[in-house]
């Protein structure tokens, strides 16, 4: 099987030949020496004087220019860290401030920790020392809970601007205003993309700072016809590319999520062992956002000669992360995205089309080291007609719970009038206050109650942190916080090796309990099982669970602990199930849905069609009601970690969401108009 590629035109380059160091040749530069040749380097000065003479500056560079590692180094020997203060660095990505925060302290032979550090949400990874401090988007949002002016930093970055994330975007409002009575903070805004004229009108019309990219010209190839299996497609052209074109030339190949990553990884794998002695060797790395970070770091290693590397990654590579010598790029069109339909009041992840301009950075990786080739899984037509030419910022296409709360907080209590760079739609912003009126975070005049209060304390979704706030009333905090501890880690729990299938779904059955009354009790089970054996990574092994991601959630179960003890909330515990389930109804109440006589799960608010997860204990118990923690839209509607509930319990804990008639009358017809949603983190990364 082949592709049929047709060329079309180049994406043009500033540099014909490869007149900068080969890839080979950067591999045997010290550090030093690395620092020196990157584009930005020959700016330093101008940068310094530019950074003295105005309080914000716009940055445009192309990615890989080095914005990110080398800007704060230049201010911090400027001496701009001097006084005790520290220079910020905020990314969309934990991924990337993590990796960038390590690349930089390694530049600077520190460790990672001390003077460079970095924070994540559940995870802070700085001390006093701490100078150059790279964070997470939100963690800069929350750090204006402790610190509303940010006294203790002299310079904030704020990179990878023009990926629009809603916490980003939110960031741009408050430290304009900061700006305005803090003279001497410094603000840098940014950017991988040319748009900086937006960003320099909203900031007072700030001068703009480019550092002129070094790109080679990249040839573009789309596919003939339509490609049915892009999976498929991605497998077939990375094997045609190792096989025709010549080394040395990594591969970079753009997936949607860790499962896309895996599935290709695993086919990669079989096809190469097939071919083994036929072909050299196909070294296949990936990287999203749950990927322990020792891997993570494997993507910088050199490729061996006679090797080629390719690199399987969600659009972290498009920009916050450059990987050298990369030249040839595969890009199936698709990636992951989050959207709220105010409408429906249902918010899940989606599967999309990319945008044009994200197609073209896309693209752009390919010609970092020297003339690329990039390879799209769709023709030319759909490039034309079917992909938008920006992408929409997440403000306008996410829930608003979250950033609603956390601005109130912050005591910006006019939100519809907030200096958002692109206003949300009234609509979502309006079915926030809603949601969060619902949970008792606001009172009816909009303003924070004492519950909203102590919610804002934890890092967490609106409805998460009222579930743990309901721990308390129903003397089950214990439990409570371990159940989120299992959910934030966001990563598999339990894996499933393809020969040892009916052991591993055998010993997951087994945690299920008696009676089966759902997920987040068999999280909880795990978890406490895990507690008695003294959290012993045999006991991880023989049971099929993931050491990894239980030491993650004993870390993130450690920090709700504190944040419990800060809103005085004291740890009880409790071993009826019911109480349990009543404070995760207490939180997500909104993700209520019910069999109906037809055997299908419809929402109780609005009526969409929904399905239990195949993964769910609870997939062949089929309880009448349920609460579901989030949607996820695959091949149908699912609903994942599912909790069975009584419909009385809705009127306990959301006596003015839902009407008792609501919940008993099956055929009422006359629902009062929706303003349920479905969970979805938007917290932290
Ligand atoms: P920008 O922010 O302009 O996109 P960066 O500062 O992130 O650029 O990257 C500059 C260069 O630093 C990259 O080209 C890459 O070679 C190198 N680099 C960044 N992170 C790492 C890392 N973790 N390991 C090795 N090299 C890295
Ligand atoms: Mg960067």
């Amino acid at each position: 099987e082949e592709i049929d590629f047709v060329q079309a035109t180049a994406l043009a380059g500033t540099e014909e030949k490869p007149v900068e160091v080969t890839a080979a040749e950067r591999k045997k530069m010290s550090i030093e020496e690395t620092r020196k040749s990157l584009p930005v380097y020959k700016f330093r000065k101008e940068f310094i004087e530019a950074v003295r003479e105005h309080q914000v500056l716009i940055i445009v560079g192309e990615t890989g220019s080095g914005k990110t590692t080398q800007l704060p180094q230049y201010l911090y020997e400027a001496g701009f860290a001097d006084g005790g203060k520290r220079i910020g660095c905020t990314q969309p990505r934990r991924v990337a401030a993590m990796s960038v925060a390590a690349r930089v302290a390694d530049e600077m032979g520190t460790k990672l920790g001390g003077q460079v550090g970095y924070s994540i949400r559940f995870e802070d990874c700085t001390s006093d020392r701490t100078v150059l401090k790279y964070m997470t988007d939100g963690m800069l949002l929350r750090e204006f809970l402790n610190e509303p002016d940010l006294a203790s930093y002299s310079v904030m970055m704020i990179d990878e601007a023009h990926e629009r994330t809603l916490h980003t975007d939110v960031l741009f409002g408050l430290v304009k205003d900061i700006a305005r009575f803090r003279k001497d903070l410094k603000l840098l805004i940014s950017s991988a993309t040319l748009d900086a004229d937006k960003f320099s009108k909203f900031f007072d019309d700030a001068p703009t700072f480019k550092i002129p990219g070094r790109r080679f010209p990249v040839d573009i190839f789309y596919t003939k016809a339509p490609e049915a299996d892009y999976l498929d497609a991605a497998v077939v052209s990375v094997l045609q590319i190792h096989l025709t074109q010549p080394l040395p030339g990594d591969i970079l190949v753009f997936l949607t999520g860790q499962e896309e990553i895996e599935t290709v990884q695993e086919a990669l794998i079989e096809k190469t062992k097939a071919l083994a002695t036929k072909i050299k060797e196909l070294i296949i790395l990936p990287v999203y956002a749950n990927l322990p970070s020792d891997m993570q770091s494997k993507i910088f290693d050199p490729t061996p000669p006679n090797a080629r590397k390719v690199v399987l990654a969600t659009n972290i590579a498009e920009t916050s992360v450059t990987i050298d010598g990369i030249n040839y790029v595969i890009d199936p069109g698709f990636c992951k995205q989050n959207s709220f339909d105010a409408r429906s009041g249902v918010e899940h992840l989606h599967v999309v089309t990319i945008s044009k301009a994200a197609a073209d950075q896309r693209a752009g990786r390919a010609g970092r080291t020297g003339p690329g080739k990039c390879f799209r899984l769709y023709t030319a037509w759909a490039y034309k007609h079917e992909l938008e030419d920006q992408p929409i910022p997440e403000i306008q296409r996410v829930n608003l719970g979250n950033v609603v709360l956390l601005l109130k907080s912050l005591g910006i209590h006019d939100i519809v009038h907030f200096d958002f760079l692109d206003p949300p739609p009234q609509e979502t912003l309006v079915i926030a206050l809603e949601q969060l009126y619902a949970l008792g975070a606001l009172n009816h005049k909009g303003e924070l109650t004492k519950l909203g209060r102590r919610m804002a304390e934890f890092p967490c979704d609106p409805q998460m942190s009222k579930m743990i706030l309901a721990s308390e009333k129903y003397q089950c905090s214990e439990e409570i916080i371990t159940i989120c501890a299992m959910m934030a880690c966001n990563a598999a729990v339990f894996y499933r090796p393809k020969a040892m299938v009916i052991h591993a779904d055998a010993a997951r059955k087994s945690f299920w309990g008696a009676p089966i009354v759902g997920d987040h009790m068999a999280l909880l089970n795990v978890y406490n099982k895990w507690k008695e054996t003294n959290y012993s990574q045999q006991w991880c092994l023989e049971n099929y669970i993931q050491h990894r991601t239980m030491k993650r959630a004993r870390d993130i179960r450690d920090q709700l602990e504190g944040l419990l003890e800060r809103v005085e909330i004291e740890p009880k515990s409790s071993t009826d199930s019911t109480t349990v389930r009543k404070a995760i109804t207490a939180g997500y109440f909104f993700n209520c849905s019910k069999l109906d006589s037809a055997g299908h799960y419809k929402t109780v608010k609005n009526k969409h069609t929904v399905h239990i997860h195949p993964n769910s204990c609870l997939l062949e118990e089929m309880p009448r009601w349920l609460v579901y923690y989030e949607l996820v839209f695959t091949s149908k509607e699912y609903m994942r970690e599912v909790c069975e509930i009584e419909s009385k319990w809705l009127l306990e804990v959301a006596p003015h969401y839902y009407k008792g008639q609501e919940l008993e009358d099956p055929t009422n017809k006359k629902m009062p108009k929706q303003k349920g949603k479905s969970a979805r983190e938007l917290t932290g990364e």
